[in-house]
């Protein structure tokens, strides 16, 4: 099936996202969780850095995909999360009403520089899970049950418009790991977990099904 992926813009603010109503998927996982490849071996072109510099990961890239004649959407790739620190929670906020903006709030970094950091990987949490988006959860198949990605699956499953795990790099796990891993995210998660692999690629045909199910929810 051809599929086609352009990347649109990386965006800082609401401003910056499209407009068009079409369905959206946000991508969201630790830095080097393996994001970049898992978009690149889905779309099978070369539309996200991989292993980018640390630092300019305060916006979210926005891909418009084609697949087939399926009605095209946008992934938004958001920002990797650092490896100890946990995002900050987000919260359907009451007060916003219908409209089911998201609130971010947490505990104080000690490091101004992290925080300035932190605040703005939150603004841009933000500002794309007030559109409460579809959202796909990827974890490192290797680390299950990690502290940042626990928390992460608390603010995705609350803002999200409808969610679901991916544990990345499949292939670095043997026969035996892999069921023991797989077992142990989906017991952490409460929910099946999709393993799939950017180097081998494993389980894409079932992220494709995965995401045109995540499109249109029933
Ligand atoms: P990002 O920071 O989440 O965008 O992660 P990258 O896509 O840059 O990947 C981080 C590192 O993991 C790179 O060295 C990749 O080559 C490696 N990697 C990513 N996906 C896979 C995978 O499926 N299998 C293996 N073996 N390595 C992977």
């Amino acid at each position: 099936m051809k599929i086609e992926a352009t990347f649109l813009v990386s965006a800082a603010s609401a401003s910056d996202l499209p407009r068009d109503g079409l369905a959206e998927i946000a991508l969201v996982g630790r830095s080097n969780v393996g994001k970049s490849s898992l978009i690149n071996a889905l779309v099978r072109q070369r539309v996200a850095r991989t292993s980018a510099a640390p630092g300019k990961t305060r916006l979210a890239n926005v891909y418009r995909v084609t697949r087939g004649n399926i009605a095209p959407f946008y992934l938004l790739d958001l920002p990797g999360y650092g490896y100890a620190r946990a995002p900050r929670q987000a919260t359907r906020s009451p007060q916003r009403g219908s409209r089911g903006g998201v609130e971010v709030r947490g505990a104080l970094s000690p490091a101004a520089a992290r925080r300035s950091s932190q605040a703005e990987f939150d603004a841009i949490v933000s500002v794309v899970f007030e559109r409460a988006p579809a959202a796909l959860l990827l974890v490192d198949a290797r680390h299950p049950g990690l502290a940042s990605d626990r928390a992460a699956w608390q603010w995705v499953h609350a803002a999200a418009g409808i969610a679901a795990v991916v544990a990345t790099k499949i292939d670095k796990l043997g026969r035996g790991e892999r069921i023991r891993a797989l077992r142990e995210l989906e017991s952490v998660f409460e929910t099946s977990v999709l393993p799939v692999s950017a180097v081998t690629g494993e389980g894409l045909d079932q992220l494709w099904t995965l995401i045109d199910r995540l499109k249109k929810p029933a």
